[in-house]
């Protein structure tokens, strides 16, 4: 229940800044608000006086225990539980939590992914407190415990998670911005912030359903199941009306959502059934990072206390539509001027075409590694599938944007109404009304009004590492162009001709068109543009000599780092496909044929039966019944094998994981893709009350 209102209950588990200057002496607020703001490091003693408010607040709100929460590399979040409990001489209980606690934490790190990154004998890791991230009480049934948001890194600094690298790219990113800010006269500006809100979409489905389906416990999505007769078709689902219990569940998540500072603000149904939405105001990135983080986490939780499971996989169901992020992405100076917003002076509109030149040539030149930074292997199903953007890279610009790009690149102005010439030869766009109703929904990267929205990003995946590419690709785009321009004698000349070279280069990724269209495919070619199907050959762009140089300049990854979240990708994918092989294999033998055999056994039964009572009775449906199960079953037991074979040899690949990927996609994939498609024939054989696990109907209209 709520508090009270909507005010007092948001952020009440937060230790904001409200309570910091509440609570903190003015000189200590001081000092950590500039930190916070602009990164600098946070005195010693400081963090003593800090960490001592921030025991008071949590022990008067009701914690005994705090953690250093952190984002290691297999993508969840860790937190290990230390209460603030020490002994005195006598015994007695005292309470403390010191500036070293709070700093930083050194957790066993030996059984978390770090591709060679931490040689096992080096268990440690160590755990740096990110006060960019506000510190929050994190409730479940046991109580609250004080969450402190913290980078993890190895003994000798390497990042061994996804937040450091992410804090990383957006001071590269903010260095480079600031660049280019400074050409335009900006003297201000000495911090650009990247904004993101992350558009969560999930299903939920009942929890005696999915307990039912070991595909669903094992993998997160359906490795079986015919498609019913009605899904989406009459599209009556998205934002159609909450059923009672979704909408229950949505009004608890908001509201654990609210407490600890997660601004979600819009829940819907979504295109397929059972699918929803949640959308936050957007945030810092980093703190938008940490909070989809703790939204996934809340939404299997609370989902729970509903008796329902909150599917994240990117395709919980073939045929339906999949889950993804959509990954809202801007820039934003210090002063929060959204460097997206095309301004209203002639030298603001220049200044934004810089900026939307920057990410179109940035996506351009990287993207593979863009592609890659989306993939997952669930993505591998929904990329490409119904109303999910294709696996090839392009921007949406919208007509009138693309119409102005156009006249930059040629010098001419074809459309007077477009308002007058700038001195610099930039048409100016005073009365520029982008017409953001016209979504195209089917662009993996499109130009919404004054953001960019990245819609490839998976359902389950942290959006640390998309947004860690993409402010790195864009950061390098803003230092070429600084590059080029800083010190030219004739600025507005030289910019004119820079953004003329820069959309000529790279207008082939502009595509306003159908993206699900094979046309597009086939355009897509023609314009040389990349179109990776699949996960594991697109992580290949991580470990490109470009890229290693380009993440190395910009001090955002290592060649190491980069190295070992390949190969932690490169394996993850391997397992995930193991793992569903050896589910359908259990399912199939141990569900599957077993039903099918008694259901021809019945079958048969029931012919000899009808036949014994009367020889002239017509058996004939029967007959064509049990013959169409049998066939089945011999069709399904041949496939098995199959599988089975590939899945065992999927195991002797040693170390060498592209071909290992490239078998278990090419052989196991198509192989578990064999074995489904026989057994959803039989499901529609073999009678309902025989079928062994819910079907598709059971579990997408069982909440
Ligand atoms: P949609 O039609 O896709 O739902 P909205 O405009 O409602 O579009 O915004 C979707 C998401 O984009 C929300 O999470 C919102 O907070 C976020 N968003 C809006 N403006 C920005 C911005 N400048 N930078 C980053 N994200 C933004
Ligand atoms: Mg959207």
């Amino acid at each position: 229940m709520l508090k009270k209102n909507l005010q007092e209950t948001y952020g009440c588990h937060v230790f904001n800044d409200t309570i910091m200057c509440e609570r903190l002496p003015k000189e200590t607020y001081m000092e950590l608000k500039k930190t916070i703001e602009e990164g600098t490091p946070l005195p010693s003693g400081t963090a003593d006086i800090v960490a001592n408010a921030m025991k008071d607040w949590a022990i008067e709100n009701g914690a005994t225990h705090y953690t250093h929460w952190f984002q290691p590399l297999n993508g969840f979040t860790a937190e290990k539980h230390d209460s603030f409990l020490i002994l005195s001489k006598e015994g007695r209980a005292l309470t403390e939590f010191s500036g070293k606690s709070l700093i930083k934490g050194e957790p066993d790190a030996s059984s978390f992914p770090s591709g060679g990154l931490r040689a096992t004998f080096e268990a440690r890791g160590y755990t740096a407190w990110d006060c960019t991230s506000p510190a929050f009480l994190k409730e479940d049934s046991s109580g609250l415990t004080l969450c402190i948001p913290t980078a993890f890194c190895s003994y000798n600094g390497a990042a061994l998670d996804k937040k450091t690298p992410l804090l990383r790219s957006v001071e590269a990113i903010s260095r480079q911005a600031i660049r280019v800010l400074r050409l335009f006269g900006d003297t201000k500006t000495t911090r650009v912030q990247v904004s993101c809100g992350a558009e969560q979409e999930y299903f939920l489905v009942d929890k005696d359903m999915f307990k039912k389906r070991l595909d669903l416990m094992f993998t997160g999505r359906t490795l079986l199941g015919a498609k019913p007769p009605k899904t989406q078709e009459m599209d009556d689902h998205y934002f159609g009306t909450l059923k009672e219990r979704v909408s229950a569940f949505m009004k608890e998540l908001d509201e654990a959502l609210w407490k600890i500072g997660v601004p979600a603000k819009t829940k819907h149904n979504e295109a397929a059934p059972a699918q929803h939405e949640l959308a936050p105001i957007f945030e810092t990135v980093n703190v938008a990072c940490d909070h989809n983080q703790i939204t996934m986490e809340l939404m299997r939780k609370i989902a729970d206390h509903h008796n329902m499971v909150c599917l994240l996989h990117e395709k919980p169901f073939a045929g339906l539509n999949g889950s993804g992020k959509h990954n809202n992405w801007s820039l934003s100076t210090s002063d929060g001027v959204n460097l997206l917003n095309p301004g209203k002076t002639p030298r603001e509109n220049a200044q934004f075409l810089v900026f939307l030149c920057a990410v179109i040539s940035a996506i351009d030149d990287h993207a593979a590694l863009i592609r890659a930074s989306a993939a997952n292997a669930g993505n591998d199903f929904r990329l490409g599938a119904l109303e999910a953007p294709p696996a090839i890279i392009s921007i949406f610009l919208g007509d009138e944007l693309t119409d102005i790009l156009e006249q930059l690149e040629t010098g001419e102005e074809h459309d007077t109404k477009r308002g007058g010439v700038l001195d610099t030869g930039v048409p100016s766009l005073p009365n520029l009304f982008l017409d953001t109703t016209d979504r195209n929904r089917t662009s993996p990267f499109a130009f919404t009004g004054n953001k960019f929205e990245f819609r490839m990003v998976p359902s389950s995946a942290s959006i640390a590492g998309p947004n860690t590419v993409l402010n790195t690709v864009v950061a390098e785009a803003l230092a070429q162009i600084a590059d080029r321009l800083e010190g030219t004698k004739d600025f507005n000349k030289e910019l004119n001709e820079l953004l003329a070279e820069m959309i000529k280069k790279h207008k082939r990724i502009i595509f306003n068109g159908n993206g699900y269209s094979d046309e597009w495919v086939l355009e897509a070619k023609r314009r040389g543009l990349p179109n990776i199907n699949n996960s594991a050959d697109s992580y290949a762009a991580f470990i490109q000599p470009e890229s290693i140089a380009m993440f190395e300049k910009h001090h955002v990854y290592s060649r190491a780092e980069l190295e070992s979240r390949y190969e932690i990708k490169m394996e993850k994918y391997i397992k995930i496909v193991g793992i569903e092989a050896r589910t359908l294999l259990q399912m199939i033998n141990r569900q599957i044929i077993p039903a099918c055999t008694k259901y021809a056994n019945d079958t048969a039964k029931t012919i000899l039966h009808i036949k014994s009572a009367d020889s002239l009775c017509d058996t004939l449906a029967l007959e064509e019944v049990l013959r169409k199960t049998t066939s089945g079953l011999s069709a399904l037991t041949k496939a098995l094998k199959k599988l089975e074979r590939a899945a065992e040899k999927s195991e002797r690949f040693g170390e060498d994981y592209v071909a290992q990927a490239k078998f278990s996609r090419e052989s196991v994939v198509a192989a578990m893709n064999e074995v489904r498609k026989i057994a959803d024939e039989l499901e529609g054989i073999v009678g309902k009350e025989y079928w062994p696990i819910p079907t598709y109907s059971d579990l997408i209209y069982s909440v």
